[in-house]
């Protein structure tokens, strides 16, 4: 039913990909015994001198086309390059929304003024992109977004609210969700992508704190905010068709079952060369886990190699929403673990390496189930696949 035509026997990566990989842990030590950045769980950092740098490298939009400032470079190499930032906890927030999303995004429906306009300036690590999709009364209904973009001379006025738009207050631009036709009988129809710049006259970001006092998401006041023609993405009216596609994009990667992984690594650690036995089977079932959920991530990469358009295809989105509900749960299963198997006190300021995961993940981690798609809302998604749309 799910992952019919992959055959699971041929997911090894290529020596591109192996090459590629001690590359970027070579550059990853080097950047942490410099001090260039200091690996912290929970939130993925922004750091916009980071992300330069992988820019530079030709690491940020690796599989675009050359033209766009891409590498051409597979999605497995890609996805040994997610596993890497992920295994050492990088700061990779001010490029990770335009590298997976928006840019292929742009890459499928933009315009080639976009792509020339946008693809090289986040290739180059310069420009970052936030997401406009959330907004009060419509996160898991996104269908009932109502932000409204009205016709105005040259282009639009848009007007409404959007919310938990991570890193609106350092990004360029973000992507607007929002309704051209107040009048389309059916929700998802009349439903438009726009790019607003955040610096745009009418546009107001306003800070949301976590519990542990970080800023890193916000919410946006558009107010009558001039957006024009050319910045509409694809066509009038297909904004949930195109929304919806970028959705399955953010929900299979590593990114979903990897966030807690330098935490078990430092259980392992902690737990030194000779555990017990119930610290030995516990290791040993969060290991498989963690290869099974990999097998099915690197499936999902697979796919999207060139030829195949399964990012695209809603078969492949059942399959994306299975990796990011199995996978966060798992990531708090990591959690769990550490806390019955070693005596360590989870402190956010502590010196031990060990003990700063820990209080870093247990803060942070619940939103795991639910940025990107709620666990009730992919679960669906998951059953109505398995037994047919409901009657
Ligand atoms: C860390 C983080 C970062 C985020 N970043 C962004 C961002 O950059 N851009 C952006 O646009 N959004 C962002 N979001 C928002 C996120 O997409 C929404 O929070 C999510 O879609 C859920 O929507 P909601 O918060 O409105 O909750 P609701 O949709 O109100 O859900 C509340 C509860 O009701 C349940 N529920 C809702 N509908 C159903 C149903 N039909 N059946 C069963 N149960 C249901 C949900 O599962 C959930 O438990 C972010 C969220 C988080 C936590």
């Amino acid at each position: 039913m799910f992952f019919e035509n992959v055959d699971f026997s041929t997911l090894e990566l290529p020596p591109a990909a192996l090459r590629l990989r001690e590359e970027v842990r070579a550059f990853l030590k080097a950047e942490i015994a410099a001090g260039a950045f200091t690996p912290h769980l929970g939130h993925t950092e922004f750091n916009a001198e980071f992300t330069r740098k992988l820019g530079e490298r030709g690491w940020i939009g690796m599989t675009w086309p050359k033209r766009y400032g891409g590498q051409e470079r597979s999605y497995l190499e890609r996805f040994v390059m997610t596993e890497e930032m992920l295994a050492a906890a990088a700061p990779c927030a001010a490029h990770w929304f335009g590298d997976r999303q928006t840019g292929p995004s742009l890459l499928k429906y933009g315009s080639e003024a976009q792509k020339l306009r946008f693809l090289p300036a986040i290739a180059r690590g310069e420009c970052y992109f936030a997401l406009g999709m959330s907004e009060p009364g419509a996160g898991s209904d996104l269908a009932s977004v109502r932000t409204r973009a009205e016709r105005a001379p040259g282009g639009w006025r848009v007007t409404g609210q959007k919310v938990w738009t991570s890193w609106a207050h350092k990004a360029s631009a973000f992507f607007v969700l929002c309704r051209t036709s107040p009048d389309a009988g059916n929700r998802h129809d009349g439903l438009s992508q726009l790019i607003v710049e955040l610096d745009a006259p009418g546009v107001t970001v306003r800070p949301i704190r976590f519990m542990n006092g970080h800023h890193h998401f916000n919410e946006v006041f558009l107010d009558s905010v001039f957006v024009p023609d050319e910045m509409l993405v694809g066509e009038i009216g297909q904004g949930w068709k195109q929304v919806t596609s970028e959705l399955a994009l953010e929900r299979s990667g590593p990114e979903r079952y990897m966030t807690t992984f330098p935490l078990f690594v430092e259980l392992i650690r902690a737990l030194g060369p000779a555990p017990d036995a119930r610290a030995q089977e516990m290791v040993g079932r969060l290991a498989a886990r963690f290869w099974t959920l990999r097998r099915m991530s690197l499936a999902i990469a697979l796919a999207l190699e060139p030829g195949a358009d399964a990012g695209h295809s809603p078969d492949l989105g059942t399959e994306a929403a299975l990796v990011k509900d199995m996978g966060t749960f798992y990531e708090r299963e990591i959690i769990d673990a550490a806390r019955l198997l070693a005596a360590v006190e989870p402190t956010p300021d502590a010196t031990n390496t060990f003990e700063r995961y820990l209080a870093e993940t247990i803060v942070c981690t619940p939103v795991a189930t639910i940025r990107g798609g709620t666990t009730e809302v992919l679960r669906t998604l998951i059953a109505r696949r398995l037994l047919g749309p409901l009657k």
